[in-house]
Formats: structure tokens, sequence, C-alpha cells
């Protein structure tokens, strides 16, 4: 929660979103299928205790990380559910995992062995992670997989109790390659079944996969983007097979309005010279707060209608072209809805020639979040 904020720019996030969508998800999976939030990097910008707190209260049975330092946050605010960190933790530090009843992925000889001559107050949770063709980390081969099992057989103090893969094409047009992934995963699953007869939670979908084959994701889903109410790709939107509410909204406030005349020119490098007598807005957010450079051009919403973003964004201040006289202090809306109109993630996205994912984690830590 912020507590004070001195400047009117601020990031709305709307947790009932994220309980929708996950209530979305959960409709479409099987009954016995879980949902795992992932609330890594800051729950991709949205604010990672509040939404983990939310995600679990709608019906997330766990939570994932990138890195422990996540998965500490999440401790730290009293949050006892459980845990998985997705991402390499070196194993020196195995045991701060083990104390805060943390799972980590594990996918190294080597590393298991080093855990295994620790003395860990806790056993250490883990999932194997396998690299069916994301080519990231994981084991790659039956023998890699078989050498590691005999390794932790003989650990009391090592539990395995998952094991997992990562789609790279799950959202695009052609899924060729995540059939093979699958096809390849499903070989592993039937030779880790031969060497290992404990039940562990079998995981492999993120949003994409999730969405469009609910059927097929085994125990749980690691559910990221979508949670967020954005789409994993243009393709998925498209087939429409889930309906989702975007959670974040970015406002600010008019900060000054002036009429400026004909030839005159604004911000650095006089990048912009006004065609007319125009009315010029000033907002208090720049490339400071993450807001991309590359927004010059892009459209904000004043009072529901659409007016551009004119001469470079500076590190705190950017200009707006008004349709007109507006009071200092009136509401623009960079990312979401205001009247009839919405500036999507989505949009923003395109026109920084990135991915959706990026433009919420881009938005830093200077923009307070307020949760509504
Ligand atoms: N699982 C892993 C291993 C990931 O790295 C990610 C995100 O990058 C996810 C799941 C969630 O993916 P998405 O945000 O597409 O749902």
């Amino acid at each position: 929660m912020v507590e004070k904020m001195y400047r009117d720019t601020w990031a709305e996030i709307n947790l009932d979103a994220i309980a929708y969508n996950i209530t979305q998800i959960k409709e479409k999976l099987p009954q016995d299928s879980n949902v795992i939030a992932v609330v890594k990097a800051n729950a991709y910008g949205h604010g990672i205790v509040p939404v983990a707190k939310k995600a679990l209260e709608s019906g997330a049975s766990g939570l994932a990380v990138a890195i422990l330092e996540e998965a500490l946050t999440l401790r730290e605010a009293a949050i006892t559910a459980p845990i998985l960190v997705l991402g390499f933790v070196p194993a020196k530090y195995a045991s701060v995992a083990a104390e805060h009843n943390i799972t980590l992925t594990f996918f190294q000889l080597d590393w298991i062995k080093e855990v295994g001559k620790q003395d860990l107050i806790n056993p250490l949770k883990l999932h194997l992670k396998v690299d069916t063709g994301m080519g990231r980390i994981g084991i790659r081969s039956d023998e890699e997989m078989v050498s590691i099992l005999q390794e932790i057989a003989k650990n009391k103090n090592i539990h395995l109790s998952g094991i997992f893969t990562h789609f790279a094409t799950a959202d695009a047009e052609d899924l060729s390659f995540y059939r093979e992934q699958t096809e390849r995963f499903e070989a592993f699953l039937h030779v880790f079944k031969k060497f290992w007869k404990k039940p562990v939670m079998i995981h492999i979908g993120n949003s994409a996969a999730a969405i469009r084959f609910p059927e097929k994701m085994y125990n749980c889903v690691r559910f990221g983007i979508s949670m967020y109410g954005l789409y994993p790709s243009q393709e998925v939107r498209e087939e429409h097979a889930i309906q989702l509410k975007q959670a974040f909204s970015l406002h600010s406030r008019l900060v000054h309005v002036k009429k400026i005349a004909k030839g005159e020119s604004v911000s650095y490098g006089q990048t912009y010279i006004a065609k007319n007598d125009e009315w010029i807005g000033t907002i208090p957010i720049g490339y400071g707060d993450g807001w991309n450079r590359k927004l010059q051009g892009m459209n904000v919403l004043v009072n529901g209608k659409r007016m551009p973003i004119i001469g470079r964004i500076c590190m705190d201040q950017t200009m707006i072209k008004l349709d007109g006289y507006y009071d200092v202090g009136t509401k623009v809306t960079l990312i979401g809805s205001e009247g009839n109109d919405c500036i999507e993630m989505d949009e923003i996205a395109r026109y920084l020639d990135t991915i959706t994912y990026e433009i919420p984690c881009m938005i830093n830590e200077r923009i307070p979040r307020v949760y509504v």
C-alpha cells in the first residue's frame, strides 16, 4: 500500500481482475488441476505481495518466482503457501530455501551432490527441470535423469516433489514444436516413472498452454501473464478461448497547461514544432519512471479522448498536445480505460516493438502501485 504520494502519477492495480482471471482459467481446467500463480519480477510489475495474497485467496494453490529473494519476500509477508523458485539457485543457498520451506528447481548432478553434503534444518523440496526444447535450463538426457535420481535416493534430506518443463512456442500459430516438446516430455516421464515410484507434482503449462490445452496440463499450470489479464500472444487472443480483464492501468494528471504559438518548439532537441497555435499539457512521468522515450508519438487519454505525446520524453516529464484548454489536475490515462476508450498494454507493446510482458515490468518502483 502506498502511504503518501506527493506526485500525481500512479499505477492502479485492480485485484478483482486478478481474481477474475484465475476463476476464468480454473473454469477451463479439469477439477483436480491446480493453479500456481507466477509472481516473479514483482508480479510482472503489479506488486508481488498484494498479488500473491489475492491469487491465493482466489484459488491458486501455490506461487512461483524466479529467484530466492522473491520467495523470501513472500515469506517475510507471512505467506505460508507453497513457493517454487523457477530459476537456478546456487547450491550453497539450499539451506536458506530449506529453512523457509521454499521449493527449488534443480537439474545438475553436481548441484545435488553439493546440496547432499550440507546439514539442512528441514528437508529440501525440489522440482526437477527437464529441457524439452526451450534450451535454457534443465536436464536433456535420460542418463542425466537417472544419475540425478540415484543421487537423490541416497539422501533423506532431499525431497523430490515435482518434475516439469517449459514451452518455447505454446503461444505461437504453428504448434508443431509445442507438440514435439510435449512428446519429449512424455518420453522423459516414462523413464522417470520407472526409476521413481513416489508421487510427484507434474507440470508443463504456462498461460498459453493452459488456455489452449487445459485438458493436457497434468497436475497444475504455472499461470503468469494471463493472471494479469494479458494475452501471451495475438494468436491466443484471437482464438477467444478465454476472457481476461487487464489488471494494470497507469495514470497521471496535468501539472501545467499552456498555449504555444505556431512555430514554437517543445522539449529537448526541438523535435516538435507547433504547426498552429496549440494547447500543450505537461504530465509528471518520464523515462526515469520506465516510461520509455520511444513512446513519443503514442496516444494518452484525456477525458476519454486520445491526445498524442509530442516532443522528446524527458526523464521525469512528458508533454502532450491537447485539443483545447484543460484544467491543471485533469486526469491523464497512459495505460487503461478512460471514458469509452482504452489504451491496452498490447497497444503499447506493439508501439515499442516488444511483447506485452515487458510493459508492466518496465514501469519501475518510482511509480506507486495503488490497489483497488
Ligand atoms: N513457467 C516458467 C518456467 C516461466 O519462466 C514462466 C514465465 O516466463 C511461466 C511459467 C509463466 O509464463 P506465462 O507468463 O506465459 O504464463
